[in-house]
């Protein structure tokens, strides 16, 4: 993702062909798992965080890795 559409929100990347509809969905989904706490599977504690699109950092642990864009598993 190029950084200059970063200050736009999560949505900005899908550009406006896909209407205000589309972003504003897509920006619900992306602002309900930012905040989900999701559980480590190497350590098993619940402090797993998105730091970017399909990447996720355990606060725990500090491990790093990537996944699926809205679930590390
Ligand atoms: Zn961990």
């Amino acid at each position: 993702m190029p950084s200059h559409t970063k200050k736009l929100g999560p949505a900005a990347r899908f550009g406006a062909k896909y209407g205000k509809r589309i972003r504003d969905k897509v920006k619900e989904i992306e602002m309900q798992y930012k905040h989900r706490r999701v559980k480590c599977p190497f350590c098993n504690y619940k402090a797993v965080k998105r730091v970017a699109y399909g990447v996720w950092r355990c606060n725990k642990c500090g491990r790093v890795f990537t996944g699926k864009a809205y679930s590390p598993y």
